[in-house]
């Protein structure tokens, strides 16, 4: 078994232990978590794509379904060369912990395929996608599974797999699929939604959380808060703009070749243009007051929020003592290791785990299955309204078993999201 999935696994033992006293009946509820500790489909096999030298070539492919008690399969599909089986059963496991902490209605699943994308040309990378949805057809659709982009899949992989999808049952489906371009029913605010959800989570943290409060409950004084940000891509980028907007003041940010730090707070703005160029910012013309400091460095930073928004396993054994912020603020998947994470809660240092700071991409993915099934399209500001009313109360439900319970962030989070995901098994009779 790989680490990554042995820490899924690990976490749903870990909460059985909080939970046991919840349920009476013990019998039950060991079946219940047995249950989650394994998927319940494993879709596996081979498909091939006929390469640009006429011969077809293999490719090992995977869709793991999780658990579907709350609704609907849901997770992205990655294509990468280090996607292996393991891998993908924990990521399903963990976007069903994911959509249930969100209160979205859906169990969870991820999909992939063991490739080399950047070696395929675009027509080997459609057929790959319309290989691969036919591959899943028996198994997807709107009230069945509905798969998502992730790592290296995006909008036009979506529209090429829905293209093959369709065809195959001989219907419209757009439901099927979330992550699709606007075009073809794709939802606004889809784009910046993770870094959105986080901001308001954030937001809501710091709310509730009135030592960091410098004026009063309601109103906080937003630029006394500093933040350094690991990563600028879609989501530290968004995450980044966003909290810059509302006034906080937005000290370090970082691409894998450098960090750049400023007190007086960055030009966001400035530097998402450099990027767009294809600048790193290792060669960035640093403005007087800035100045390059290495991701390390940044981890270091005795700001108020510490927002890893790159990597997995950005936190570790190796440069745990070594962080002096206030709060850690989990935008990536996976940034803190399970050693890591017990040290900074024992220092007293807040860790907001990612299944929630995270999720409003796959909330905004909900919003974008209901308007396909109404087929009623939102405004972007509805998104963002019903985006805030739903992190905020996914928020505000851990923060009070936090507060009940005294344990951490992350362990409040698990808490009820296997909670929420056992008791709809108890409903359906399933345990
Ligand atoms: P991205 O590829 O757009 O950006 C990744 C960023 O990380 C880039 O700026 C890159 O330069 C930087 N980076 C790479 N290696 C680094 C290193 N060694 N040190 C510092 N920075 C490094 O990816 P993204 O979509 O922004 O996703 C970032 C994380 O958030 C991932 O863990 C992803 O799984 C997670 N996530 C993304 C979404 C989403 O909607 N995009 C949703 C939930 C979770």
């Amino acid at each position: 078994m790989n680490a990554i999935l042995e820490a899924a696994l690990n976490q749903i033992k870990d909460t059985s232990l909080l939970l046991s006293e919840d349920y009476p009946d013990k019998k039950r509820f060991k079946k219940a978590i047995n249950e989650l500790l394994t998927p319940q489909r494993v879709i596996e096999g081979k498909i091939s794509v006929k390469g640009r030298d006429g011969k077809k070539r293999e490719f090992s492919a995977f869709r793991i379904q999780h658990n579907d008690a709350r609704g609907p399969f849901k997770g992205g599909i990655r294509f990468h060369r280090n996607v292996s089986k393991d891998e993908v059963q924990a990521l399903a496991t963990l976007m069903s912990l994911k959509c249930a902490v969100a209160g979205i209605p859906y169990g969870g699943a991820k999909g992939g395929v063991i490739v080399d994308p950047s070696k395929l040309t675009k027509e080997e990378l459609k057929d790959l996608s319309a290989q691969y949805a036919k591959f899943i057809t028996p198994y997807i659709g709107p009230r069945k599974d509905v798969p998502a982009p992730d790592v290296n899949t995006d909008g036009a992989i979506m529209s090429w797999m829905l293209e093959a999808y369709e065809r195959n049952i001989g219907m419209q489906a757009p439901a099927t699929f979330t992550g699709k371009p606007l075009e073809l029913g794709g939802s606004l605010g889809r784009t910046e939604a993770t870094g959105q959800g986080g901001v308001y989570v954030l937001d809501a943290y710091l709310k509730r959380n009135l030592k960091y409060v410098t004026s009063h409950a309601v109103k906080i004084n937003t630029s006394k808060i500093t933040i350094a940000i690991q990563g600028f891509g879609n989501v530290g980028y968004y995450f980044a703009k966003i909290a810059k907007e509302l006034g906080f003041n937005v000290v370090a940010v970082s691409d894998s070749s450098s960090g750049i730090y400023s007190s007086k707070g960055l030009d966001i703005g400035a530097l998402a243009k450099y990027k767009e160029k294809g600048g790193s910012f290792g060669n960035y013309p640093l403005k007087s007051g800035s100045k390059l400091i290495t991701n390390a460095e940044l981890l270091g930073l005795p700001v108020t929020v510490l927002v890893p928004a790159a990597l997995e396993n950005s936190i570790t054994k190796e440069n745990m003592e070594g962080i002096s912020a206030k709060v850690v603020f989990e935008m990536a998947n996976g940034p803190t290791t399970s050693e890591a994470d017990s040290y900074l809660h024992e220092k007293g240092i807040d860790v907001i785990p990612d299944i929630l700071s995270n999720s409003g991409g796959v909330t905004v993915s909900y919003f974008e299955w209901v308007q396909n099934l109404s087929g009623y399209y939102w405004t972007k500001e509805r998104v963002n309204e019903e985006l805030k009313k739903t992190i905020t109360k996914a928020f505000t439900d851990i923060d009070k078993i936090v507060k009940e319970k005294r344990i951490s962030y992350r362990r409040a989070a698990n808490y009820i999201s296997i909670k929420r995901i056992i008791d709809a098994m108890m409903l359906r009779g399933r345990v």
